[in-house]
């Protein structure tokens, strides 16, 4: 069973919310202020937080940068009343997941809810898969060995590297977030930030592309992470 907490001042929304999610088995807890709201998002075992911006105490951004900086994958689905905090949401690099704009529909959230939760899913299920080797164009990858060749070149990819790109491979033509690489490459800082994917990235592009600066295995997808993309397609 999947575990939800709501994090709401309204209290119709958020009591009309649990009983919605309840009804769709979702096991619901609450909370109605920004510093409760963080406390039992960081102490209670959740799979997903709805939460809103406008809160009493502490707002709903800085609750997601604080739970953000603990868990990250931990799921978050941003509450919000106005287009400027969708903005804000967007330009700030929270690390939010998703966001629905107030009045939603329930149908919405839920489609919401279920997509955030199946990406978790994905996510760590990439993380757990093995991969021992792959080739794409004139690249080849061991990662029992970690060695890499282009062509004759013996490249030099650390082995947080090599584990980015087999991350990378497992989710091959899918847009990957910048917090699952960051997930991927956690423990490389101790205040890891998605700038710190850019330039894992970065050195990544210097040993596998043809064109660093035109970059065709590892592209950019504008405000959503990257993509890699290995077989070409005709
Ligand atoms: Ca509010």
């Amino acid at each position: 069973m999947q575990r939800v907490l709501i994090i709401e001042d309204e209290v119709s929304l958020r009591d009309g919310l649990k009983d919605n999610l309840e009804g769709e088995g979702y096991v619901v807890s609450t909370a109605s202020t920004g510093k409760e709201g963080l406390e039992k998002g960081l102490e209670e075992e959740i799979d997903l937080i709805l939460l809103d911006i406008m809160l009493p105490g502490m707002n709903g951004f800085d609750v997601c940068k604080k739970i953000k900086s603990k868990k990250l994958t931990l799921p978050i689905i941003m509450l919000t009343a106005k287009t400027k905090e969708v903005d804000k949401i967007l330009g700030l690099e929270l690390g939010a997941d998703d966001y629905v704009t107030k009045p939603f529909s329930l149908n919405e959230l839920l489609a919401r809810v279920k997509a955030v939760l199946r990406r978790a899913e994905i996510h760590r299920e990439a993380k757990q898969k093995k991969i021992d080797s792959y080739e794409f164009g004139n690249v080849k990858l061991n990662f029992v060995s970690l060695e890499g060749h282009k062509g004759a070149r013996k490249l030099k990819l650390s082995k947080r590297e090599f584990e980015i790109l087999a991350y990378m491979i497992k989710r091959e033509g899918e847009v990957i977030s910048r917090n699952d690489l960051l997930d991927v490459v956690w423990g490389y800082d101790v205040f890891p930030t998605t700038r710190t994917v850019d330039n894992f990235i970065a050195r990544i592009r210097q040993q596998i592309e043809d064109k660093p600066s035109k970059p065709k295995y590892i592209q950019s997808i504008r405000s959503a992470g990257y993509k890699l993309v290995t077989k070409i397609t005709p």
